[in-house]
């Protein structure tokens, strides 16, 4: 007879470990749970590539909201994810804030977000040029007409020791990682019954739960489900300035192009080119994408970054979600006891508190209880009903 489940959860990164956990310390919920996991190393895993940065800047209130639960959780990780009594858990938040500056055609959408994030309660200021210029000497404000800077709840941390932290708890409170491929899923009418491994084993479930990343499309497809999710790569860079920038938060730039310190290197990404950005690219660095298009962005923005080497650089995949690049949440309409936790285009390790509590929530009490996040449900795409977030970053 195949082992049995009451909620199994395919992929053990940061959403389906944070899943786990969420399920296991609700005191209503009674059920068994499995995290299938076929890479436990999480060699390419969006978590363990991710730049680990969290950011309360969104245009939508539900994201920012999620981003408003995820910083309190990672403030207070000792205590959620602890596995003594000591409450000691360190994964290095560092909450040094992010500036985004805006060109003249983006002056406008940035008032509009600041409406919505300081309704939000969001702490976070306009910058005119002058006051950019004397807070980060360091910058060069050609074509800037405008800076939003928060000053609390935004940084960065490591996301891999998240990862490992979720799931250590989890595996505490008696989830069960196995470390296996999915390659099928049974259905008997609208129901999933059950999930097939690539060693030709079976599991029978209750609930099964897409938290595959950026494999979340091949996991839908499993179930006859079409997910609009592809893996895009993206290429950090690790560079040596050889100087320090005093109070330097993560800069998102005009052009688009991202930096942050990282210890005393700095890291930065960009988006490729629309036309170059294609699904399932394999994961090895595009050092020409430095050369032509980090680099020159970088010195014309800090004059002191034009004598800069790079020291490192990794490749990793976002789970973009081609509809409108937002999460793809809760059950399948007609299939109602498959969940989806997709599709976060490149804020899902921040939002992975919030998730794991939203899904766990839905399949424990069947609604959700701390924060309504039916906006991102998976009818709208059938709907044709996007999900307009201004501020996504690559
Ligand atoms: C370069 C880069 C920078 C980023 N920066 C940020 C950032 O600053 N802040 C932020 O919040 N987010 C960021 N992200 C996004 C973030 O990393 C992801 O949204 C998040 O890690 C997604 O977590 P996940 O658990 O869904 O996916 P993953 O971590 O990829 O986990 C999915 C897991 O599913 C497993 N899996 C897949 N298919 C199967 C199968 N069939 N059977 C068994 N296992 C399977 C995989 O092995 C994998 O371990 C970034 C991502 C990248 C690549």
């Amino acid at each position: 007879m195949s082992p049995s489940y009451d909620v199994a959860i395919v992929g053990g990164g940061a959403i389906g470990s944070s899943i786990a956990y969420f399920l296991l310390s609700d005191p209503a919920f009674h059920g068994t749970v499995a995290v299938i996991e076929r890479d436990p190393s999480y060699k390419r895993a969006s978590s363990a590539l991710s730049a680990s940065a969290i950011r309360q800047q969104f245009s939508t209130p539900e994201n920012i909201r999620m981003s408003r639960f995820g910083i309190e959780f990672l403030r207070e990780i000792g205590r959620y994810l602890g596995v003594d009594d000591s409450g000691s858990l360190d994964i290095g938040l560092q909450e040094k804030g992010y500036l985004y500056l805006a060109a003249p055609s983006h002056e406008a959408v940035m008032h509009e977000n600041h409406v919505i994030q300081r309704a939000e309660g969001v702490e976070v200021v306009l910058l005119t040029p002058e006051e950019l210029a004397i807070r980060f000497p360091w910058l060069a404000l050609d074509g800037v007409v405008l800076g939003s800077l928060g000053l609390k709840s935004e940084g960065w941390f490591d996301g891999y020791g998240l990862v490992q932290a979720y799931r250590r708890k989890a595996i505490a409170l008696g989830a069960v990682f196995l470390a296996a491929e999915a390659v099928g899923i049974e259905l008997e009418g609208p129901r999933v019954v059950g999930v097939r491994l690539a060693d030709g084993s079976e599991l029978a479930c209750g609930t099964i739960v897409n938290a595959a990343g950026p494999w979340a499309r091949e996991v839908a497809a499993m179930a006859g489900v079409a997910l609009p999710v592809e893996a895009r790569r993206r290429c950090v860079f690790v560079f040596d300035a050889r100087r320090q920038l005093p109070d330097c938060p993560l800069v998102i730039d005009t052009s688009g192009v991202w930096f942050r310190p990282e210890g005393e290197y700095f890291i930065s990404e960009a988006a490729p080119p629309e036309q170059e950005d294609v699904a399932d690219l394999p994961l090895e660095v595009d050092r020409r994408q430095f050369e032509e298009r980090l680099w020159p962005a970088l010195a014309e923005r800090v004059p002191a970054f034009e004598a800069i080497k790079v020291v490192n650089a990794w490749a990793g995949y976002y789970e973009v979600n081609t509809f409108d690049r937002n999460a793809i949440l809760g059950p399948h309409p007609e299939i109602t006891n498959l969940y989806f936790a997709n599709g976060f285009s490149g804020h899902g390790l921040m939002q992975s508190p919030a998730v794991g509590r939203a899904i766990s929530e839905l399949i424990v009490h069947g609604r959700y209880v701390t924060l309504d996040l039916s906006i991102f449900g998976y009818e709208r795409i059938a709907a044709g009903r996007p999900v307009v977030e201004k501020n996504v970053i690559g």
